[in-house]
């Protein structure tokens, strides 16, 4: 089958080649035949979609619409939606039908793109490999005994195999960029206080961020557009006015400064994955870039200090999940404290509670300045690390992961090495910068991922500099083999 851009799909619908309707049938036929092969979606929306899509050819026909009006989207199933059943794969929200839609949902419906289903993740975005879901693995549409990433695994799964078009994620510590690199896509994560987080269900307040993972860095301009901007209802968003992120795609970067971390490119990464990353880095110096190298001394210390972070904000965020108000209820309890105890417990999956204890034991007294208010103190090295960098190049470029996807049942049982997964991703959470992955090649028929960082707000200069990758390579239209019939 083939894999339509966003782009071709607004095309196609323009020049009237296809209808709404149309295209939205296509889409839940490839779900209904290639989803069980990968587990990438948790809730269908078909019939609202139908619906939804009907009025969305009126208004086509009537040539009162849209650039993304009629076209199918899917969402993490992190994202609030109002009367569709939002699970953040647990558990505890196995049957939560949330009575408002997020913002970035709202802003998304504003624009006339169509939701077609929640995807898998894992649980409340806890994990680097989707197999924490209460719903089961998502599979890697390169290799199905490999895993697609995590925690936005199934909204990866779901673009690399051509099921979607295009689909929400959110990063807290790399949940967009590593599984986009784990299967051949483009996924971008914008700056700390870029897209709202109202009604997005928090995991680390302090480091997430919405973003998406599509095919090219030109369907991501498109839908960014739809999607950022000032939220009231979200404190933390920033009153920054949103480019024209499509304007700049084309802008030369010829006598633009790349930095690659001395850090980056140590002996943790693999000596394949290094040598592709080496040809990508050509790429950008054909197109003109200077490369140079650079130091970010504390970056080491990113893994450890996200730990803590990310954990102590979990345990305080996850607190509100008792079955009293909402959420998994049992009926055979004794007492007060029994209903409590027993709701959590089964509630919540393994890795969900080793963080609500870790977060819980880092903020408790006398551990507190030990652990949190350290981690605090480092995170903000690792920020004016960035800072002093960024005073000498224009963007920093590395690896988005150690090596290519590895097996499902690799690493689950041992969680320090699952942590150590997001070495490259994480710092660019802590110091709430843009950031986005790319293939950039592949090895033994798996594709790698590079990662590019930008200052705050330079969302648009990412994907400058990867649109000019990508009309220069073809590692982006590169389509797994198990899903090219139709
Ligand atoms: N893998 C990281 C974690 O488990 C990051 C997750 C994320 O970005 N949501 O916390």
């Amino acid at each position: 089958m083939e894999r339509f851009t966003l782009k071709k799909l607004i095309h196609m619908i323009s020049q009237r080649e296809i209808s709404s309707a149309e295209l939205v049938s296509i889409y839940f036929q490839r779900i209904k035949k290639y989803d069980h092969f990968l587990n990438s979606f948790i809730t269908l929306n078909q019939e609202s979609a139908e619906e939804q899509s009907l009025i969305a050819d009126k208004k086509i026909q009537a040539g009162n619409y849209d650039l993304l009006t009629g076209i199918p989207y899917a969402s993490k199933d992190i994202f609030c939606t109002k009367g569709i059943k939002t699970t953040c794969a647990s558990k505890m929200l196995e049957n939560f039908v949330p009575p408002y839609d997020s913002t970035v949902i709202n802003q998304i419906k504003n624009s006339g793109a169509i939701l077609v289903g929640k995807t898998n993740m894992d649980e409340f975005a806890m994990g680097s490999s989707n197999e924490t879901s209460y719903f089961g693995p998502v599979y890697n549409p390169w290799d199905l005994e490999r895993s697609p990433g995590g925690s936005s695994g199934g909204s990866a799964a779901a673009v690399a195999s051509g099921i979607i078009p295009i689909a929400l994620g959110t990063d807290t510590g790399g949940s967009i960029r590593q599984p986009a690199a784990f299967t051949g896509i483009t996924g971008l994560k914008p700056t700390y206080g870029r897209c709202s987080r109202y009604g997005m269900i928090a995991f680390a307040s302090s480091l997430d961020q919405a973003g998406l993972l599509a095919l090219t860095a030109e369907d991501i301009a498109i839908f960014l557009e739809a999607m950022s901007g000032f939220d009231p209802l979200d404190s933390t968003s920033v009153e920054e006015p949103v480019p024209q992120y499509s304007d700049s795609l084309h802008n030369s970067i010829a006598g633009k400064t790349i930095g690659l971390p001395k850090e980056f490119f140590n002996n943790s990464l693999d000596t394949e994955s290094q040598r592709i990353l080496n040809q990508g880095i050509e790429i950008y110096e054909k197109l003109g870039a200077k490369i140079t190298e650079i130091s970010l001394p504390n970056v080491g210390y990113s893994v450890p200090t996200y730990y803590v972070v990310a954990s102590a904000e979990c345990s305080s965020n996850l607190a509100r999940y008792d079955g009293i108000r909402y959420g998994y209820r049992d009926d055979n309890t004794k007492d007060l404290d029994d209903l409590y105890r027993t709701n959590r417990q089964i509630g919540f999956g393994d890795e969900v509670k080793r963080r609500i204890m870790t977060g819980t034991y880092v903020l408790s007294a006398g551990y507190y300045d030990a652990y949190y208010l350290k981690a605090q103190k480092v995170r903000q090295l690792i920020s004016n690390d960035f800072e002093e960098a960024f005073k000498e190049v224009d963007l920093i470029i590395g690896p988005t992961t150690q090596s290519p996807a590895f097996n499902i049942g690799e690493k689950i049982d041992d969680p320090v090495s699952m942590y150590m997964n997001d070495i490259y991703t994480i710092s660019s959470n802590l110091a709430g910068l843009p950031a986005l992955s790319h293939p950039v090649g592949f090895f033994d028929k798996l594709p790698i991922g590079m990662q590019l960082i930008a200052p705050h707000f330079h969302e648009y200069q990412l994907l400058n500099f990867c649109h000019l990758f990508q009309q220069e390579t073809d590692f982006h239209l590169q389509q797994p083999q198990a899903f090219l019939d139709d």
